[in-house]
């Protein structure tokens, strides 16, 4: 079934509970309780998007498992597991830094883990020749030992280990187009030579304590860490040059088995977490780029796992973007049109000098 294009989905992920906040702020004292900012709405509109398309019925679907507890202990300490099972089971809690969860957390969290899993699997057999893991809870920010940024497990490190563990990969990419910083992709693989780690992210958005350009890894991993902290604003433009003088040569040096892409849409222009502009022709054109990359460096083998992405009314469309590209259908006409047309989706000279400073660091990718 090479050339199929593999989609994870499970209703039972929009059953995880966050909570009342402010935005991501927990609710108390002088903040008035609404929905937490990391609810369901953009993720399933984005499925129900596809549905309502019709491009669902062009993907395969692959069916998500929950993650065992080995495959998940490959990553996060025992001491922070039963943490999580023992809120879980009390029906709240917070895994660590701006992460509530409520009942069955732990359990759709193996299952938002496991869905990324059964995705590389199929991929890594050949099953589908790409796939998307449109999966809840994120993880990106988790690191292991402790939840962060709404993250429980680290879905694409769980899923790397697994990859080497069962299929003797060795080299894994992940480009990480999240707003915000993949922190815990990174601190997991820090030292690691044989996982090159990319984030472009919005500079010091989320985690402020990290995400620097001088971040490059540790030990026989130096140099396997590249990130690209784009100024507040950046748009179509920018990430594009990014991706043509940073993320490109950096893979093509690498020569990866696989591209992981932790996929976020709150760089997109109508994010009320970030302040990037990104429009639906971008997510586009970057997949476009990712798959042609693949193709050349590793048949293919591209897996996005889903992440953030706030905005319930546009992060959908720039899912259905991606989906698009990947299954080659035809574009639907996006409503947000008018975004593309802001002024600031050029590349502008801030962004450009950024770039310049990125792409010295790939000659030292270790190879
Ligand atoms: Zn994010």
């Amino acid at each position: 079934m090479a050339g199929a294009t593999g989609f994870v989905w499970h209703e039972r992920y929009m059953w995880h509970m966050t909570g009342f906040a402010a935005g991501p702020i927990p609710a108390g004292g002088l903040i008035e309780p609404d929905i937490h900012i990391e609810n369901p709405a953009a993720k399933r509109r984005m499925r129900n998007l596809l549905e309502v398309t019709g491009v669902l019925d062009a993907l395969t679907s692959i069916p998500p498992r929950q993650a065992t507890e080995p495959e998940v202990l490959r990553v996060h300490g025992a001491a922070y597991i039963a943490g999580l099972k023992a809120m879980s089971a009390a029906g709240f809690g917070d895994a660590g830094e701006l992460t509530p969860l409520g009942r069955d957390s732990w359990e759709i969290a193996l299952l938002s883990a496991g869905g990324c899993l059964a995705a590389a699997e199929a991929v890594w057999r050949g099953d589908v020749a790409h796939a998307y893991a449109l999966v809840r809870p994120p993880g990106h920010h988790a690191e292991r030992d402790r939840g962060r940024g709404f993250c429980l497990l680290a879905n694409v490190a769980i899923t790397i280990e697994h990859l080497r563990a069962a299929f003797g990969a060795r080299r894994i990419a992940t480009v990480d187009w999240d707003v915000h910083h993949g922190n815990g992709t990174q601190s997991i693989f820090y030292a690691d030579p044989e996982v090159l780690t990319i984030s472009l992210h919005q500079d010091r958005n989320y985690p402020r304590d990290s995400g620097d350009m001088e971040e490059r890894g540790e030990g026989a991993g130096w140099g396997a860490n590249l990130n690209i902290p784009l100024p507040p604003g950046s748009g179509h433009g920018a990430y594009l040059a990014a991706f043509d003088r940073v993320v490109l040569p950096a893979l093509a040096r690498f020569k990866p088995e696989m591209i992981i892409v932790p996929s976020g849409f709150d760089a997109c222009a109508m994010d009320p977490l970030g302040r990037m502009m990104l429009v639906t022709e971008s997510y586009r054109e970057l997949t476009r780029r990712l798959m042609s990359a693949a193709e050349v460096l590793c048949g293919g083998r591209l897996l996005f796992c889903h992440e953030g992405g706030y905005s319930p009314a546009y992060a959908p469309w720039c899912g259905l973007a991606v989906m698009e590209t990947l299954a080659g259908l035809p574009p639907t006409p996006d409503p947000f049109g008018h975004l593309a047309s802001m002024g600031g989706q050029g590349l502008k000279p801030a962004e450009s000098v950024v770039l310049d400073c990125a792409a010295a660091l790939v000659e030292k990718i270790p190879v």
